[in-house]
Parts: structure tokens; C-alpha cells; sequence
């Protein structure tokens, strides 16, 4: 028997399960049976024995899981069933799911049992009472033979991923267990696979099965280009939102959850990272569902997250994208979906989520589209910054090509003029200004991820989330030397600070021993009660030179003289520039020949190259001689 899809759109309700399973399965939002749930369960509660060809990720425990708690009697603390599974952890995850799915039966025990855990522990659970087992074969096999598990009263019996238990050598020990329950049991096997000895092991003690194989998707070759991307649960969400910001042509995504209540848990998510969303379920009226779709379509959301149910049918040229957040129970659940995508002759791009144990699922899908499916790994937080400095670069560009500016040009040289701020600096406020509710960069990303090759690219139209502001960014701190060797905070006490500046960390640069030095004039002089020290700390602090290649400082009257190093780059020379000290900015710039006249004999002001601290003397007397005045 082969299910169609047909089957697969019945709801729960039409599968003849009792009220308090439906009303756990609404609980944890299923909205539809998946094709070997739909199949299985009326063959499971007609008490048919049952050969199940399925492999993880179908919703093969709840297609078992839920005839089985149907049939428990609950006033019966005996094992009733028992679950074989290859692995504690299967065991532990399928007893979990009875337990889920049993939500609305009150006083139903489950206990998993499984080698590794103490004896004592279980042997205690076993003589409390139980309804179900769910265990491992070595393990279930000592209580049966010490009987301290009685399987009288077993009256309904699964072996779960029989092919692996074949494969870690458990399948003697399966048949042991399967000739020491009662004939009369209910059985149900399942397996990924259908190996020789595993239809012979079902031919021997399964009674007249019913065979269940979820018919694979003929394969159809699909024009969208596929990739995925390996994630584990914890990163998915951070991984799904850098892919939408770096995906190029994106217009408007579907994204597939396995749940009604993932629909809203995720589309409450994106929409709080800025993006707009909406969720369509199978609990939204239809004239709900047409309005979300409606939006869709005009563009007031970019992201609808669905169920496969939801979405079934819906056609919306714009649909760029089509995320798989949760993997789909089958390819043909697959094909549907990345066919909401690439409508109206257009291309589109289907992306695929897959934790570490569900990437079987990659190879049926690509023999299932007769397609490659290509890896694309989580975007680096630089990568997404470039995405945003060239999707702001764009805008910028833009806004030149389009907007009349003359009053803007006035205004920046206004404020060129009466602030001496440079047009660069101007300029990198306001950016900072524009940018604020939605950061460049993301929390952790370095500038030096942003190329040139950048800023000059065609941004995306991706949506812009808003990301939270990185709120830790450090107190700015020059570097060991510099910050040591002078009493720089003194020097920043100053200047006013200002924001988006003086906070954050100076790049250190690093000048060639023995550099050739320069004098440069900076418009700070004693006359404004200005300290060699002082300079010395806003130079390092703020220009990021080391204190080794800051050389001799001489106070004038209104202004000083200061070496460095000789050709400094325009960059740093803007900086030099707008330093302030004292709230005088240094306007510095290179003297000119003949324009210093020192008298005296020079006076080494670097600090003492043994790391001792400088020693910074005052030049003695109050007008000295060889003062030059400017006028
Ligand atoms: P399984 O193949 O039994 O390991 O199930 C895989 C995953 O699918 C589990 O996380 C289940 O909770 C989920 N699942 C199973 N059936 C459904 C359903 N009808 N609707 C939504 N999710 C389901």
C-alpha cells in the first residue's frame, strides 16, 4: 500500500483517534498527519500487524505511538507495550513523545529502559508499575530472563529502526524477545531499509502485516537552485536571519515549520529582528489566511511562515525564497514546497535546514529533483556587515543621483566652517546618525571586515533587520605603552567627550624605529595651560601613535611645535587635526622650513626607551627667548 496525497490533507480527526490524543496533538500544534501517520494509524487501530518502511523525520513515532496509547488500558499498571529501539537515546526520545502525546491521560507511566543505567534504578521503576516500555534489546532481555519484566499482559509490541538493531548486532536478541511475548501481541516493524533479514524476521513472527512505504516524489527536475545549510536547533534562528540579509535577488520567502505553534514562535521572532512577517496556519479562518496572502502579494510582509497544509496552492510571483526551517517529512512534501517558489517564470531559491541526523534526507531529495544541492555555510557577522554597508552605500548613492542637496551642502559647510570638523567627519556622524536603529555591523563583527570591494557592491534588496545596538562596546583604550606611559585619562578628562568617538578603541600604528621625524604645529600653546603631557595622551590615545614615536614638544605662547614621524597618512593627519586638548582642537599640520626657532639646546621629550616614565619638564621661564611669535 502507498499513500497518495490525498491522504496526507485528511486531518487527525478523520483517522478514528480518541478525543484526549486529538487534544494532545492540538497541543503541541500538529496541524496534519505526515504520510506514514496518515497511513499507519487506521491499519495500527484496526489491530492489523504492520511493516513500516520509514525513516526518521517521517513522524513515524507518533504514527506507532498514538494507536498505541489508544489501545492502553489505564487501570492496568502492567506492561501493555513494549518498544524495542537500537539506541538509550531513541529510547529515551520515544518515551518522551508517548509521555507528550499521553498529555490527556491521566495516571499513563512510561518507562524507558536501557543498558547503562543502574539496575537498581529500574528495577525499582519496573516493580512501581508501568503501562509501557520502551528499552533497548540487551537490557530488556536481562529483566525478562532475571523477571523482574513480565510481558503477560503485552498485548501490542514495536521494533523501532529494525535495520539498525540488525546493525549493531541486536537482532538475535530481538528474536529472543519476540519468541518470549505472547502470540497474540500486535505487532509493528519499522525500518529505514528492507535488508533480507529483516523481511525474514517480519515473515516469521508478524501475522498477515500490512506493508507501508511512503511513496517517494517521481522524480521531478526542478528549475529552483537548492542548497542547505547544516545547523544544530540552537543556531538555526541566527542562522536563517544572516542568510536572508546576504541572499542576493530577495524579494519575499516562505518558510516551512513543522507546527502551527512554529509558525507564530517564529514569525514573533523575525518580526522582533525587524523583518516583516506573518504566520499562516491552519487555525487562521480562510479569510485570515487570504489576507495574510493578500499582504504577501503587495509587499506590506516579506515573510510568511507556514505548515505545509497552510501553504498548499499558494502562488505568489514574488516569493524569492523558499526556506525549509524544519525538513520536510518527505521529498514529495519537498517538491511542493520549493514549488511555491520560481512562479511566473521567474527564478527562485530553495534553502534547507538540516541538523546533523536529518542529512539522509539530502541525498533522496536530490535524486528526487535530479538536482545538486550545494552546502552553504552560516554567513560570518563580517560578511553580513558588508551586505549592509553595501546596501547603505547604495541608498547613499541613490540619494545623490536623485534628491536636490543645496541646502545639505550649505549646511555641512556651515558646519565645516564653525566647527572645523572635516567633511569625512561630518560625514561619519551622520552615517552613525542614519544607522542607528539598525547598526552596520553586527555585535561581534570587526570594521576590518568591510572591503572596499564593499561598499562599492549593488546592494540587495534584502530586508534591513534591525539588530539590537551593541551596547558593550569598550572604553577606548590606547595601547599599553601609551596608556602607561602617560596619564592619558587626564589628558581625555579635557576633551568633551563625544560620542561614536572617544569610545571607541584607537587602531595602534606602528612607525619603523629610527623613522624620519617631522615637526608639526598644533594650535595649543601655555597660554591655554597646556601640559607636554597632555598632548602626548591625546596624540596616543586618540591617533593611536606610541608614545616611542612622539618626539620633542615645545610650548609657545598660543601654539606648540611636536615630532612625529615624518608623511603621515591624510587619515591620520584628519585626525591629528581634529584632536582636542583642553576643548582647543589641535588643527595640526607639517611647519613649514624656517618657520621653528629653537635657541636653545634640543631637549629630548620621548619617553626613555627603558619603559621608564618620560620625564616631562616644564620649559622654564615664562617668555623664553627663542620663542617665535605668530601674528
Ligand atoms: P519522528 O520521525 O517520529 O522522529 O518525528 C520527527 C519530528 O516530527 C518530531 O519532532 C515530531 O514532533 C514531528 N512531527 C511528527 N508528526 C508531526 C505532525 N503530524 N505534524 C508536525 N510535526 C510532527
Amino acid at each position: 500500500m502507498t499513500t497518495s496525497p490525498e491522504t496526507i490533507a485528511a486531518g487527525f480527526d478523520t483517522l478514528g483517534l480518541a478525543k484526549p490524543l486529538l487534544a494532545a496533538l492540538a497541543d503541541v500544534g500538529y496541524e496534519t498527519p505526515s504520510p506514514i501517520q496518515a497511513a499507519c494509524i487506521p491499519v495500527l487501530l484496526a489491530g492489523h500487524d504492520l511493516l513500516g518502511e520509514a525513516q526518521t523525520g517521517t513522524g513515524k513515532t507518533a504514527a506507532f505511538a498514538l494507536p498505541l496509547l489508544q489501545k492502553i488500558d489505564l487501570k492496568r499498571a502492567v506492561p501493555q507495550a513494549l518498544i524495542l529501539t537500537p539506541t538509550r537515546e531513541l529510547a529515551i526520545q520515544v518515551a518522551e513523545a508517548l509521555q507528550k502525546y499521553a498529555k490527556h491521560l491521566p495516571g499513563f507511566h512510561v518507562l524507558p529502559i536501557y543498558g547503562g543505567q543502574s539496575m537498581v534504578v529500574q528495577l525499582r521503576a519496573l516493580s512501581r508499575g508501568t503501562h509501557v516500555i520502551v528499552g533497548t534489546p540487551g537490557r530488556v532481555m536481562d529483566h525478562l530472563e532475571r523477571k523482574s519484566l513480565v510481558l503477560n499482559n503485552l498485548s501490542m509490541l514495536v521494533l523501532d529502526e529494525a535495520d539498525e538493531m540488525l546493525r549493531m548486532g541486536f537482532i538475535d536478541d530481538v528474536k529472543w524477545i519476540l519468541e518470549h511475548t505472547p502470540a497474540e501481541r500486535q505487532t509493528a516493524l519499522f525500518s529505514a531499509t528492507m535488508p533480507d533479514v529483516i523481511r525474514r524476521v517480519a515473515h516469521q513472527h508478524l501475522r498477515d502485516p500490512r506493508e507501508i512505504k511512503i511513496r517517494s516524489a517521481t522524480s521531478t527536475v526542478v528549475t529552483t537552485s537548492q542548497s542547505y545549510c547544516q545547523t544544530h536547533g540552537g543556531q538555526k534562528l541566527e542562522a536563517l536571519t544572516r542568510i536572508l540579509e546576504v541572499e542576493d535577488d530577495f524579494d519575499a520567502a516562505l518558510i516551512f515549520v513543522r507546527t502551527k505553534t512554529a509558525t507564530v514562535e517564529l514569525a514573533d521572532k523575525l518580526e522582533a529582528r525587524g523583518y516583516s512577517v506573518a504566520a499562516l496556519n491552519g487555525d487562521l479562518t480562510q479569510g485570515l489566511r487570504e489576507q495574510v496572502i493578500e499582504r504577501l502579494k503587495a509587499g506590506t510582509i516579506d515573510i510568511v511562515v507556514a505548515t505545509d497544509v497552510a501553504a498548499r496552492g499558494l502562488d505568489v510571483a514574488r516569493v524569492s525564497h523558499v526556506i525549509n526551517y524544519d525538513v520536510p517529512y518527505d521529498t514529495e512534501a519537498y517538491v511542493h514546497r520549493i514549488g511555491r517558489t520560481g512562479r511566473a517564470g521567474r527564478t527562485g531559491r530553495a534553502i534547507l535546514f538540516l541538523a546533523p541526523r536529518e542529512m539522509y534526507m539530502l541525498k533522496l531529495i536530490e535524486r528526487a529533483t535530479r538536482q545538486k544541492i550545494t552546502a552553504l555555510t552560516m554567513p560570518t557577522p563580517g560578511e553580513v556587515a558588508n551586505r549592509r554597508v553595501a546596501q547603505f552605500t547604495q541608498q547613499i548613492v541613490d540619494i545623490i543621483k536623485t534628491e536636490k542637496l543645496d541646502f545639505f551642502f550649505d549646511v555641512v559647510r556651515r558646519i565645516e566652517g564653525e566647527q572645523d570638523i572635516a567633511a569625512r567627519e561630518i560625514a561619519a556622524a551622520l552615517a552613525w546618525l542614519a544607522t542607528r536603529e539598525r547598526p552596520l555591523q553586527m555585535a561581534g563583527a570587526s570594521s576590518d571586515h568591510v572591503p572596499r570591494e564593499a561598499a562599492s557592491a549593488p546592494a540587495a534588496a534584502s530586508p534591513a533587520p534591525t539588530f539590537a545596538r551593541d551596547t558593550e562596546r569598550k572604553p577606548a583604550k590606547a595601547s599599553a605603552k601609551s596608556a602607561e606611559d602617560y596619564p592619558a585619562a587626564e589628558a581625555r578628562r579635557e576633551r568633551p567627550a563625544k560620542e561614536g568617538r572617544s569610545d571607541t578603541p584607537v587602531k595602534q600604528r606602528s612607525f619603523a624605529d629610527g623613522a624620519t621625524m617631522q615637526r608639526y604645529r598644533i594650535e595649543i600653546g601655555r597660554n591655554q595651560g597646556v601640559l607636554p603631557k597632555e598632548i602626548v595622551g591625546a596624540i596616543a590615545n586618540e591617533a593611536g601613535i606610541a608614545g616611542k614615536d612622539i618626539g620633542q614638544i615645545n610650548l609657545f605662547d598660543d601654539y606648540s611645535s611636536v615630532e612625529l614621524p615624518a608623511n603621515l597618512s591624510d587619515d591620520l593627519m584628519d585626525i591629528l587635526r581634529r584632536i582636542r586638548v583642553r576643548q582647543f582642537a589641535l588643527k595640526t599640520r607639517v611647519m613649514e622650513p624656517g618657520e621653528f626657532v629653537d635657541t636653545r639646546p634640543p631637549r629630548r621629550a620621548t619617553p626613555a626607551r627603558d619603559g621608564k616614565k618620560p620625564d616631562w619638564k616644564k620649559p622654564d621661564g615664562a617668555k623664553p627667548a627663542w620663542k617665535k611669535r605668530e601674528h
